[in-house]
């Protein structure tokens, strides 16, 4: 790990406090039902395990549905192509072209596209995050999951002894009916923070790296920031494109100069700053002007708003921090919206629909698992006895756009120091440099979720730890 791992002391000896009373046992218990949760509980009650899956806002999907982040990607196979099929069959997929959107490749305000020639075909699918909640909703259901959903998950109760890795017996939640406690046998952690990895003294390493090595960066750190996501229907993108040709302001710099001019734009909307220096620059995230992608329906479109670096990068850790980014960036989503009805062609009849029910981190806690993921093992190409997959080929962001053909190993799964505890998506056992824009999106969360609940489910049949189990072959 390139940062150094800290470890949470856990609650206390296993038992349940006697004011909090248990209501629920099972053989699973699942926190957080994002794209990783949600398929860990349904591949895990799939195989007759009892599930209860706790999640603090109304819906599974996470980044994806409460999140509004719902880019829709060619199925991966298992879980994940069940559900980009079932969102189709139910319509919630919407298919953007340059059919709909002449002038959308290559231009500036395009989140994905704007790296493309102009002119270029594309196809952008998006799916109907509420819809597809509702989907992933009912999937839980018939599949049998005990699902908690308005309910938080406050701590774990560990059980700790001399010589051996910790034992998580119950978990403290919080709903409308005060603190709570759900015990079971296998835990996994579906947090996209390992918040439950932490609390049950799994060792992890802190969020917010540097960007990648070469980077013209003039020596400013700059990590990877959260994002709130929110969405603008009834724009008429002809007109935009239309000003952007005549008034040659591809980028609308010149509609923003003149509402920074008049007041119009708070301060770091655009340009977010750290130590003085602007940050972002061209890559990947938060170029500085409007960022769009198209979303949902004709003429709505999902508009991107990272969090400015002085709030964005201990939100996992630190309550003040997320406290200040949740309210300040409803003013900066406040303040866009407005900007672009009163100053940008196309928006002056559009509506804010839609802000994300949570601000995203992209880059929270690391868990130092049995194994940790390093670059090396990427570029080395290393195989592994309990690879969980054949062997992949991503391309790696942070090591040069290069492409690795590599395997990982079910250790990445294991947190060190808890015997009963399965990682997922986000919250895999990863180093920052492979976790971020490689391995955390929503195929490969799906992907991980499903090992990790068919492991927990196999583990359930057999009578053993996740600790004990003997990983054999390849899932995928
Ligand atoms: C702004 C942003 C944009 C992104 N864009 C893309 C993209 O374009 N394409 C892509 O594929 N990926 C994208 N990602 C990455 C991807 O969305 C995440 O890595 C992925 O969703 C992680 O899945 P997960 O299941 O691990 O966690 P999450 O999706 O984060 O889900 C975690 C779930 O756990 C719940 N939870 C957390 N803590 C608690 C608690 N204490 N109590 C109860 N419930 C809790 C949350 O409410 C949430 O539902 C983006 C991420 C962000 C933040």
């Amino acid at each position: 790990m390139s940062r150094s791992a800290r470890v949470d002391a856990p609650l206390n000896d296993g038992l349940v406090p006697a004011h909090i009373p248990v209501v629920a046992e099972a053989d699973v218990v699942v926190v957080g039902a994002g794209p990783g949760g949600f398929a860990a509980a349904l591949q895990a009650a799939r195989m007759g395990a009892r599930v209860v899956l706790i999640e603090r806002f109304d819906m599974p999907g996470g980044v994806h549905t409460c999140g509004l982040q719902g880019a829709a990607n060619e199925g991966v196979g298992g879980i994940h192509t069940e559900l980009m099929r079932r969102f189709d069959a139910k319509g919630y997929i919407h298919v953007a072209t340059e059919k709909e959107l002449p002038g959308w490749a290559g231009n500036p305000l395009s989140h994905y596209e704007r790296q493309m020639k102009p002119g270029t075909p594309f196809r952008r699918a998006s799916f109907s995050p509420e819809g597809a909640g509702c989907e992933m909703a009912l999937m839980l259901k018939e599949a049998g999951v005990e699902t908690m959903y308005a309910t938080g998950f406050v701590d774990a109760i560990v059980e700790r002894a001399a010589g051996r890795d910790n034992i998580i017996t119950a978990i403290i939640v919080h709903d409308a009916e005060g603190l709570r406690a759900v015990r079971g046998k296998i835990f996994i952690d579906g947090t996209g923070t390992a918040e439950l990895a932490a609390r049950a003294g799994a060792p992890y390493a802190s969020g917010g790296g540097g960007q990648p090595a070469g980077a013209d960066w003039d020596g400013v750190e700059r990590p990877i920031p959260g994002g709130l996501l929110w969405i603008m229907s009834g724009v008429d993108f002809a007109q935009t494109l239309r000003h952007q040709e005549t008034a040659r302001d591809p980028a609308l710099s010149k509609l923003i100069a003149e509402a920074q001019a008049a007041g119009d734009i708070p301060p770091g909307l655009y340009r977010p700053r750290m130590n003085g220096k602007n940050v972002y620059g061209e890559a990947y995230i938060g170029h500085p002007t409007l960022d769009f992608s198209p979303m949902l329906a004709p003429n709505t479109f999902i508009v991107w708003q990272n969090v400015p670096y002085e709030w964005a990068l201990r939100m996992d850790v630190s309550a003040s921090d997320a406290a200040t980014a949740r309210r300040e960036l409803r003013g900066f989503i406040d303040a866009e919206a407005r900007f672009l009805k009163k100053y940008v062609p196309g928006f002056a009849g559009a509506t804010l629909m839609d802000v994300g029910r949570f601000v995203g981190i992209r880059d929270g806690r690391h868990p130092v698992g049995e194994h940790v993921f390093t670059l090396e093992d990427a570029r080395e190409g290393r195989e592994f006895r309990d690879a969980i997959s054949k062997p992949m080929t991503k391309t790696f962001f942070w090591d040069g756009y290069r492409k690795h053909r590599f395997t990982v190993p079910f250790g990445c799964f294991l947190p060190k120091n808890v015997e009963n505890l399965l990682l997922t998506g986000a919250s895999l056992s990863f180093e920052y440099e492979t976790i971020f824009m490689v391995m955390r999106n929503f195929p490969w969360c799906a992907q991980t979720g499903e090992i990790a609940g068919y492991a927990a489910g196999r583990c359930i049949e057999q009578g053993v730890s996740p600790k004990g189990f003997e990983w054999r072959e390849a899932y995928f």
